[in-house]
């Protein structure tokens, strides 16, 4: 019930999937909760939802890779909440599923803006508050695709993996403000963003299955997995944790 009472949480992309899943989650522990996204009105219904429930919680529009966005939100949210503890750069797009040499120049730099350079503007305009704060918590939602190729989606795997090791070097970098920085690396979740990458496959139904059999314990992830993980390591269950990787994905990697 308690695991963030008086944090104060930001967590982007949080309409919907596996951000909408961590506000909930976040809020329900006593969070209060920036509900961040670039559908406005999806935000503001959360945020309307979750103050009903009797949580805190207040919806922001905001593309992660607009700079002077992000930073007048992060100006925004500790000017209503009172300070900043926790921020969840989850705000994530697959982009085209083309193989590398058909890949247009826009198509590659729309996935890194978003992906790359909404994580790095988040946690730049984040980290002076965090500072005020005395530490806090940083948590970038790599993937699977951060840690293993796949023969799929170049410009997803690259910033996948730019994020894990943004991770870490953040991790390092403001270690001595108490500012730990972690990644999680989920394995397929069932989400709107992989039922829309499904949909663009030649057979969807097929294609959910042999998704699902990917992973050694049979099945997709759910949002909620990746939520409680999140939780976890925003909380100061995790307080030595920083620099990690925390891999949710049904055994997809341990091969
Ligand atoms: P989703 O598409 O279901 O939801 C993503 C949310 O981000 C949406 O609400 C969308 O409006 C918002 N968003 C997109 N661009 C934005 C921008 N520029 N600014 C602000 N908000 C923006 O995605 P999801 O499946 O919930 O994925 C969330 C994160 O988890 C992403 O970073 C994704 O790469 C990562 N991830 C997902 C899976 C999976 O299987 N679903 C696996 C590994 C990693």
């Amino acid at each position: 019930m308690d695991r963030l009472k008086t944090k104060v949480a930001i967590v982007t992309g949080a309409a919907l999937g596996i951000g909408r899943a961590i506000a909930i989650r976040m809020a329900e522990e006593g969070a209060s909760v920036a509900v961040v996204d670039l559908l406005e009105s999806d935000a503001l219904a959360l945020a309307a939802e979750l103050t009903a429930a009797g949580h805190r919680a207040r919806g922001w529009r905001c593309d992660v890779s607009d700079e002077t966005a992000v930073a007048r939100v992060m100006t925004e949210v500790v000017e209503h909440f009172g300070r900043l503890d926790i921020v969840v750069n989850n705000a994530g797009v697959a982009g085209v599923n083309k193989p590398t040499h058909e890949i247009t120049e826009a198509e590659w730099d729309w996935v890194q803006a978003i992906n790359v350079k909404g994580v790095f503007f988040c946690t730049k305009h984040a980290i002076p508050h965090l500072k005020t704060a005395g530490g806090g918590s940083i948590i970038n939602l790599s993937s699977i695709y951060g840690l293993v190729g796949g023969a799929d989606l170049p410009p997803y795997h690259a910033s996948k993996g730019a994020v894990r090791l943004m991770s870490k070097t953040d991790a390092l970098i403001y270690a001595p403000d108490r500012i730990r920085v972690n990644s999680i690396h989920p394995g397929f979740i069932w989400t709107p963003l992989v039922e829309h990458h499904l949909q663009g496959t030649d057979d969807p139904e097929a294609a959910r299955a042999g998704t699902a059999a990917l992973h050694p314990l049979g099945h997709m992830g759910e949002p909620d997995d990746i939520a409680w993980g999140a939780v976890y390591l925003a909380s100061d269950e995790a307080k030595f944790i920083t620099g990690s990787e925390l891999v949710i994905d049904g055994g997809y990697t341990a091969r």
